[in-house]
């Protein structure tokens, strides 16, 4: 028996458990939800487990690493970049991803509409991020007064939102002013919600939520 397999498997029930319970008297069912297994740091391998036990959602912060895990996936894995964008990383990015759920630029924005012309492949899906810190920190992301001028001039389809809870404040309220910036806007879709809060973040109606260290384990002992 193959021990890390078994760990990952019974992570990722436990992690099934935890978004079933949470969506309970929410009235909406876990086919609403996509849940992204995040796999930075974690090698290949991992991946390929997860992959044999069903997941198909994937999400990487980098795109050196994403750049080469994704072509040894099977094609019906789906590829999300969260991380933050180089502008001179887009076209490699671009080529490996299927979801970006980073875009926080206008400049970036052209460049990924630059390539979307060029290819005939499927559209590929944007979240733009939004950045509910205070200003001395930056994650990345637009801040929520930037949102709508944003999207009148931004070149590409955007079909949802998304955040990292900031430190300082309740997640619950983080994420429900991101619903509610959302709906105000007419986008349907809200990444939100980690390991340490997707919980709330389902409450709040996250549609997807990105989930690595309770799935694989704290990062922080691989090193
Ligand atoms: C790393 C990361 C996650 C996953 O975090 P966990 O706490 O390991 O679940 C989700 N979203 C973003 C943007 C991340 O960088």
């Amino acid at each position: 028996m193959n021990q890390r397999r078994l760990e990952i498997e019974s992570n990722l029930v436990e992690v099934e458990k935890r978004i079933t319970k949470a969506l309970e008297g929410t009235g909406r069912e876990r086919d609403e939800v996509t849940l992204i297994v995040v796999t930075k740091t974690y090698p290949v391998e991992d991946v390929f487990l997860l992959y044999d036990l069903g997941v198909r959602n994937f999400g990487e912060n980098r795109d050196q690493e994403g750049a080469a895990k994704a072509p040894q996936l099977p094609n019906d894995a789906s590829w999300h970049f969260q991380g933050q964008i180089q502008g001179r990383k887009i076209s490699s990015i671009n080529e490996w991803s299927d979801v970006i759920h980073s875009l926080d630029s206008l400049d970036h924005a052209a460049k990924f509409a630059r390539l979307e012309e060029l290819s005939s492949e499927k559209a590929r899906e944007f979240f733009l991020q939004i950045n509910l810190e205070s200003a001395a920190e930056h994650r990345g992301g637009i801040a929520k007064e930037e949102l709508e001028s944003f999207l009148e001039s931004c070149p590409v389809t955007i079909s949802g939102l998304m955040v990292v809870a900031p430190l300082e404040v309740d997640p619950y309220s983080a994420f429900s002013t991101l619903s509610a910036l959302a709906s105000d806007v007419g986008v349907t879709k809200l990444s939100m919600g980690m390991s340490g809060d997707f919980e709330v973040a389902l409450k709040a109606g996250a549609t997807h939520i990105r989930v690595g260290s309770s799935i694989l384990g704290s990062r922080t002992l691989l090193a």
